[in-house]
């Protein structure tokens, strides 16, 4: 899978995507991250990107010309074949959320515009932008971090890049709800233990355990998605068959 990134900005986005998981996805060439500068297409002579806003206001607006042509560029570098999607990260889009991830994972390229200032002008966005993606309701200073996150949350979905599928698909949200405490070595650290449960080497303990642990810190925290799935919840009900519950706990 492709991603390409127009910004003002690419040293933001190659710091935080060519680290770690991601970095080493990169290399491996499951995934391609590729920054286009938007300044290096600007025609002006002192390579401006953005200008004062028409019907006046705070702040710079930032300009058709170094945007449009910039993702000319991209698309030339783009196989026509490939399904393709541009995405402007601004916080008047949709909230970006797991279901989005997965459906956006389902592009073989993904074009994404970072705004920056008060953002860009709209003629922009009415001629090449197929979706606006919020990260949440508050305002950052641009959206190459946004962007950093949709793709960071897009990649980690493709086959490869985590150790094995079990890594994502009990997680939180992505299983539905929040998940379980986790712990590591040493078993008691500063006078604190790790459940006894989780060392008792009994599994079907240890995953009735969680389970009760998942459901409990979702009906605290996040009642709204337990009420999505109240298969959860009905799993720890002593009358469910046994053999049903354990199936169903380790499709999630
Ligand atoms: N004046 C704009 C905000 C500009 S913030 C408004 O009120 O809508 C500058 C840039 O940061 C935006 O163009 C956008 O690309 C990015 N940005 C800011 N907050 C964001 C958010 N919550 N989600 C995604 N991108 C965001």
């Amino acid at each position: 899978m492709r991603f390409d990134v127009m910004t003002l900005f690419p040293d933001m986005v190659r710091g935080v995507l060519d680290e770690s998981i991601i970095g080493r996805a990169q290399t491996a060439g499951i995934i391609e991250v590729e920054c286009h500068n938007i300044r290096d297409f600007s025609s002006d002579k002192h390579r401006k990107t953005d200008d004062t806003p028409f019907g006046g206001g705070v702040g710079m607006v930032m300009t058709c010309q170094p945007i449009l042509d910039c993702y000319a560029s991209v698309k030339e570098k783009i196989s026509p074949d490939a399904k393709t999607r541009v995405i402007y990260m601004s916080p008047k889009g949709a909230i970006f959320n797991h279901d989005a991830a997965k459906r956006l994972a389902e592009y073989d390229n993904l074009i994404f515009l970072c705004g920056h200032y008060e953002g860009v002008d709209q003629r922009v966005i009415d001629s090449i932008v197929d979706e606006e993606i919020s990260i949440g309701d508050y305002v950052v200073t641009g959206g190459e971090i946004p962007a950093c996150i949709v793709i960071d949350a897009v990649s980690r979905l493709k086959e490869g890049v985590l150790a094995a599928k079990e890594c994502y698909e009990g997680e939180s949200v992505a299983s539905g709800i929040l998940e379980y405490p986790q712990y590591t070595k040493p078993r008691v650290y500063n006078g604190m233990e790790v459940p006894e449960v989780l060392l008792s080497g009994d599994h079907k303990k240890i995953d009735r355990w969680r389970l009760e642990m998942a459901v409990e810190i979702t009906r605290e925290r996040r009642p709204d998605m337990l009420a999505q799935h109240p298969e959860y919840e009905e799993m720890l009900k002593p009358k469910v068959k046994k053999r049903k519950t354990r199936s169903k706990v380790s499709e999630q």
